[in-house]
């Protein structure tokens, strides 16, 4: 237990009960944000959340926590542009500090091609409601400490963009405080137990077989992170997702200058620094599908060329810690959210490379869709049936995914 931990969060811990109206499966952060939901703005609050490990152990506490809404579709930027919005008032909301902190993202191009794509970024961006200006290379060079311009000659900057509502906020806490704002309204959240299966009756889902005995339900909501698609085939539903590692790594403390998110899809990496003045970073998903966690030190030297070569100060900066989630990615590199083909039973997936920044926002629909039985418009084009439609919405807008 640290000091945070036991000084501030309070988790009211309940034993598992028999039969609720609604369990969700897998207590990371939609799972938890879709339980606080339901119970504080609905007063659905005969909710079980099942988690098998610990609350954020999943993705939800591994991750780079960049928030931003810079996507290249108009759904997605209306969509990840509410829960920018949604996060500015979390700490309002949820009356914890989440270390919530705005201060824009750049986004770099190294080619020609790279700067068309920034320009029409901004535009759409624009269009559809999030804060995105295409940048020229001096205002990158004026606005970024420590780059390195034309990175040895390798990956000179062509010009990108600024997103003013990129920001980051603390993962652990932004889980425990929809935890405890669920558990304060009277959820039951439990660690430690696993669900092992699904109780049907015909073709519907009426509850989760775990560890610990049978839990009727009367909805299961599938929020399970990388093991989306093994949840989902007991219930008889298949998900075009595939569960990819993808590592980051911290620095040693670095003076407190480097007050910028920067991105770059070229090379496929994206740095920012923490409160504690950690540089924080991370790269593409391992190419290999795989449930493993294990971080390797091939990930680490190939980001490292890249990364010093853009900026040199970090090659004097030490490796502290590196580690690997598994990613739920599915083939437009959008996410999956709501009602499936199996009654009683929803989900939300697909959360891939860059499902931290959704959590207000998929937790907010996911809720109202339970609560209301209608899906929402906001996450409507997020369907399952997009696939079998020929509606997919192809938008590779993070530079993890490449
Ligand atoms: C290294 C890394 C960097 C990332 N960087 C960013 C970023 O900068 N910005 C961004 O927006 N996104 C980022 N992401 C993605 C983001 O972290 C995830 O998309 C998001 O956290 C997914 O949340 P989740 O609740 O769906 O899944 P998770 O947080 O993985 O939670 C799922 C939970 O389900 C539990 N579970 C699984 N199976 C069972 C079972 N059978 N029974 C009970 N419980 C079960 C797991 O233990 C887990 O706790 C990153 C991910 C990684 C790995």
């Amino acid at each position: 237990m640290n000091e945070f931990w036991e000084a501030k969060v309070r988790l009211q811990w309940a034993e598992l009960g028999e039969s609720y109206d609604v369990v969700i499966i897998g207590g990371g952060g939609h799972g938890l944000a879709t339980a606080y939901n339901l119970a504080v703005h609905h007063g659905i609050t005969n909710v079980a959340v099942i988690e098998k490990d610990y609350i954020g152990g999943g993705n939800s506490g591994r991750n780079t926590a960049v928030i931003r809404s810079n996507y290249g579709k108009p759904e997605p930027v209306r969509f990840y542009q509410r829960s920018v919005e949604l996060y500015r008032q979390l700490e309002s909301e949820t009356e914890r500090w989440v270390m919530h902190d705005e201060r824009g993202l750049w986004w770099l191009a190294h080619t020609e091609a790279g700067r068309r794509q920034e320009r029409a970024r901004a535009e759409i961006n624009r269009a559809f409601g999030a804060d995105t200006t295409f940048v020229e290379p001096e205002e990158i060079e004026r606005g970024i400490p420590g780059i390195n311009m034309d990175a040895n000659g390798e990956f000179p900057i062509t010009g990108g963009s600024f997103h003013a509502g990129g920001a980051t906020a603390r993962h652990d806490r932004v889980n425990w405080a929809f935890a405890e704002g669920a558990m304060r309204a009277g959820v039951t959240i439990v660690q430690g137990v696993t669900v092992e299966g699904l109780m049907m009756d015909g073709d519907r889902v009426v509850g989760v077989r775990t560890d610990r005995g049978n839990v009727a339900a009367g909805t299961v909501v599938g929020a399970v992170g990388g093991h989306a698609t093994t949840i989902a085939s007991m219930a008889g539903v298949r998900l075009p997702i595939r569960t990819h590692p993808l590592q980051a790594f911290v620095t040693n403390h670095y003076e407190r200058t480097f007050d910028a998110i920067v991105a770059s899809n070229d090379l496929g990496f994206y740095l920012s620094q923490t409160a504690r003045g950690e540089i924080l970073g991370g790269s593409h998903i391992d190419p290999q599908p795989s449930y493993s966690r294990r971080s390797g030190h091939d990930f680490m030297s190939e980001i490292s060329r890249r990364v010093i070569a853009l900026f040199p100060f970090m090659g004097r900066l030490r490796v502290l810690r590196q580690w690997t989630g598994i990613c739920d990615m599915s083939p437009d590199y959008s996410p999956i959210m709501g009602l499936t083909p199996a009654p009683g039973f929803l989900i939300t997936t697909g959360w891939g490379t860059w499902g931290f920044k959704a959590i207000p926002a998929s937790g907010e629909a996911m809720a109202q869709l339970i609560a209301t039985g209608a899906t929402p418009e906001l996450i409507e084009p997020f369907s399952i049936d997009r696939f079998a439609n020929d509606r997919t919405l192809a938008d590779r807008g993070s530079s993890g995914t490449h």
